[in-house]
């Protein structure tokens, strides 16, 4: 009897190495099916066990702790700190260990916004990082856009109370000589907010992507004579000498907007360049097989310290001229977005005292 309980012994054993075998190449399947996964996701991914200790990790994780030198033997043994020196993803990862929930945090790395998302795994946890800086710039952007524009409308809105309660004045007390004057001030600040509105509404719906651009061919000089025309109040008494040459006759562009970079850009030469002996040439001319529009002037020109900046939204060179002869600060920043939606580009070429030459590529 014995050799054959020893023999159902010998077999159980047999059968328990087989099912050990089994477990281990199971969790092995289970290692490298984790890796895999892992390794597939686009975004950092970190896996760790209960004692904050990396388990597993992709490359993207690699190289956003910049820890590209070391071998995956030395990354195992790096401790969270030495991985991420932030104290607040150490935290993030204690927590979802210890209460065993799903924690979310944002945090500020190298000029760049990341959303870390933790989440419990295997009594350890599983961390993905998400790149959100463009998210946090538009969110900025917007903020700014709002600051902006209720400083821009604070001038104009203030002097129409003041000068209201002047006209109120002096109808009260029969000043009717000052009525007139009075009334012209409120008319022009009426007319400043209303080319600030309208400038505020074309930048968002430029920046927002969401105006779908008429495209079709151009004649170089219909469009211009066109932007020319709306121009013609200020142009006909300024006495600046304005050019044209069409060396390109036609382009693939959506007219209104073509339109509206050249008012944009003739408009500014005729506010920042003096009547006396100002000429203003549009040039339209080909370069490397492109359609390019140059708008050039003899007047003060763009400093190089200016240059970089002038087609940001609501940036004046030169504040009080500026807004004295009734810029918005917004006409570079629409013409850069429209130039941007025709897959083209805008530059200055310009030095100081010596006149500017804008440069729109098609
Ligand atoms: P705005 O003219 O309303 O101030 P813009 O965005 O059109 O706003 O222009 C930004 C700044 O660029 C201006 O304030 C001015 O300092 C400078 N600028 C634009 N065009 C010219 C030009 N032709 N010559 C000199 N400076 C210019």
């Amino acid at each position: 009897m014995s050799w054959l309980f020893g023999g159902t012994r010998g077999r159980e054993s047999t059968d328990l190495q087989a099912r050990i075998g089994e477990l281990e190449a199971e969790i092995l399947r289970g290692e490298r099916r984790l890796s895999e996964i892992v390794t597939a996701f686009s975004e950092p991914v970190w896996v760790l066990d209960s004692e904050l200790r990396p388990t597993h990790w992709n490359a993207p994780l690699v190289a956003l702790s910049r820890k590209q030198a070391l071998a995956k033997e030395d990354l195992r043994d790096l401790g969270v700190h030495a991985w991420f020196r932030e104290p607040e993803i150490r935290d993030a990862l204690a927590t979802t260990i210890s209460s065993g929930q799903s924690v979310k945090i944002q945090f500020e790395a190298d000029g760049r916004f990341y959303e870390l998302s933790c989440s419990p795994f295997d009594r350890g946890v599983i961390a993905v990082f998400h790149d959100i800086t463009q998210l946090k710039r538009a969110e900025q952007s917007r903020l700014d856009m709002v600051v902006n524009v209720s400083h821009e409308l604070r001038t104009p809105l203030t002097a129409i109370k003041g000068f209201t309660d002047t006209l109120i004045d002096d109808l009260a007390t029969g000043r009717i000589e000052d009525c007139r004057q009075h009334a012209a001030v409120i008319a022009r600040n009426v007319d400043r907010l209303l080319e600030l509105v309208q400038d505020v509404l074309q930048v968002s719906i430029l920046e927002s992507g969401e105006m779908p651009l008429q495209l079709r061919n151009v004649s170089t000089r219909a469009v211009t004579e066109a932007a020319l025309q709306s121009l013609e109040q200020v142009s006909r008494h300024s006495g600046h000498r304005i050019v044209t040459d069409y060396a390109v006759a036609e382009l693939q562009a959506d007219p209104a907007r073509v339109e509206q970079v050249i008012v944009n850009l003739v408009g500014n030469a005729l506010r920042y360049v003096p009547a006396d002996g100002g000429e203003i040439r549009i040039r339209w001319v080909e370069d490397a097989g492109r359609v390019v529009l140059r708008v050039e002037d003899n007047g003060p020109g763009i400093s190089e310290e200016l240059k970089p900046r002038i087609f940001e939204r609501f940036f004046r060179g030169d504040l009080g001229r500026s807004r004295d002869s009734g810029g918005t600060g917004l006409g570079l920043s629409i013409v850069k977005h429209i130039m941007i939606r025709h897959g083209g580009t805008v530059s200055i070429e310009s030095q100081q005292g010596s006149g500017a030459a804008f440069i729109c590529r098609f």
